[in-house]
């Protein structure tokens, strides 16, 4: 089976109209912390919000600029002073009452409202909603993946709703009209598009992994049939966290929602009812939920630092799912990913399509530049694993890993890993396939 992108992210940039690789200029501040409470309305697809940034001026700062998506703003406040602030293209323009010292720091409150068309999916006929990736699309924040913050979720919803967020849950609330708040607080920095929720009319199974809680929530299935089709959880977090030298942390929750190709959060995956109903048909069907389950390392934990380095991140999920395969289900289980990865290569060089890894122009990305960076990025890993053999490649990837836990990275800082780990350059290697569009598939 082909490993299923994540589509949020794959459709990022371009939603965001931006993109990290022009050099985007210095931002001037680090966001510590948000706390978000959020009340959805599922029936008429609105949102509305109020929320409460902290940040550290990295500059004298007078202005502070969040990506706020079509979000609505009514009002932004500073110790409950109105602050002047603008709207264009996306972002939030906020003018502080009083400029900022470098190094100084400062809390903001926005209210907001909106009708998110991506972001945030609502699926009323299951009286459901879950986030997309886009965090901005429902609360004013900061996209670029090199930024990191932790998060307070609140969320209120209908009492009938079963719901999964973001960071280790806190006791729920019960408002005075029987609304449920949900909350969950996330206290390791994190960048912003692995923040969400989901929340709909589930049913759930727990089961207890080690000192790990596993969560499957879905509309559709039982609690018997949840269990069985993420019965391989477990083991695929013990093997990524052998692979990356650090144990999971936290709990992990995955819901199965309306529609998704795959999306990873902070301790929360999303995959779509149809995805379950795959692997209650064909138990072998578990690529996906690894690909998201190795991005709880490799893409949350060590993120690419800008989306031209996003290979980092979708290549190597994509490798370490064919890794796993080759543990639980064999040789020709690898072999069948590494196959169709080279397949995918050929046929993008027979159309002149390819191009180097470490990608430029994410702007609009194209299918032929999404499989530049999730194929050809997961080949390069299967073909420097073969270059290095396996005792060197392994040692470098742990390594890498744990020097980058909870850090932004550049491809830079992938190679400098793997050469310590095999003594010499590698330089010739990273130049034909990461930093050009090589010449022939080996
Ligand atoms: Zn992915």
């Amino acid at each position: 089976m082909i490993v299923r992108r994540c589509v949020g992210l794959l459709a990022l940039p371009l939603l965001l109209g931006c993109c990290v690789v022009h050099a985007a200029p210095p931002r001037g501040f680090d966001v510590l912390h948000y706390s978000v409470a959020l009340v959805p309305d599922i029936a008429a697809k609105r949102v509305q919000g109020q929320q409460t940034v902290r940040f550290k001026a990295e500059q004298a700062l007078s202005t502070l600029t969040l990506d706020a998506g079509t979000l609505e703003v009514t009002s932004v406040t500073q110790h409950g002073r109105a602050l002047a602030f603008a709207q264009a293209g996306q972002q939030l323009h906020i003018t502080l009452a009083t400029p900022l010292q470098r190094g100084a720091s400062a809390e903001l409150q926005i209210r907001y409202h909106g009708a998110p068309a991506f972001g945030l999916t609502f699926a009323p006929e299951r009286e459901e909603v879950y986030t997309l990736f886009s965090t901005s699309q429902w609360m004013p924040s900061v996209d670029a993946p090199d930024e990191r913050a932790t998060l307070d979720l609140a969320v209120t919803l209908p009492p009938a709703l079963l719901a999964a967020g973001t960071g280790r849950a806190l006791p729920t609330r019960t408002l005075a009209d029987g609304r449920i708040e949900h909350r969950w607080r996330l206290d390791t920095p994190m960048p912003g598009y692995v923040y969400g929720f989901a929340a709909g009319r589930y049913q759930q199974a727990t089961q207890q992994h080690g000192p790990v809680q596993l969560r499957y929530l879905s509309v559709e299935r039982s609690p018997a049939q949840l269990r069985t089709v993420f019965a391989r959880t477990g083991d695929m977090l013990d093997f990524f966290a052998e692979r990356a030298g650090l144990p999971y942390r936290g709990d992990y929750q995955q819901a199965l929602v309306a529609s998704t190709i795959g999306q990873e959060m902070a301790g929360l995956s999303l995959m779509s009812e149809a995805y379950g109903q795959d692997v209650l048909d064909d138990a072998d069907q578990i690529a996906l939920m690894a690909h998201e389950a190795a991005h709880h390392w490799w893409g949350n934990r060590v993120t690419c630092a800008g989306w031209e380095h996003f290979w980092l991140n979708e290549g190597m999920a994509n490798f370490m799912t064919a890794a796993y395969l080759q543990q639980a289900q064999g040789e020709a289980a690898y072999q069948a990913q590494v196959d169709g990865w080279r397949t995918r290569l050929d046929a993008l060089r027979a159309k002149g399509a390819d191009h180097a890894l470490v990608y430029a122009d994410w702007d609009a990305p194209t299918a032929d530049d999404r499989a530049v960076v999730y194929r050809k990025g997961a080949y390069v890993l299967h073909l420097l694993r073969g270059e290095l053999g396996d005792a060197v490649f392994w040692r470098g990837l742990r390594a890498y890993t744990v020097a980058n836990d909870g850090r932004s990275v550049v491809t830079a800082d992938f190679q400098r890993a793997m050469e310590t780990a095999a003594g010499h350059s590698l330089q010739p290697f990273f130049d034909e396939w990461v930093y050009t569009a090589g010449t022939a598939a080996q």
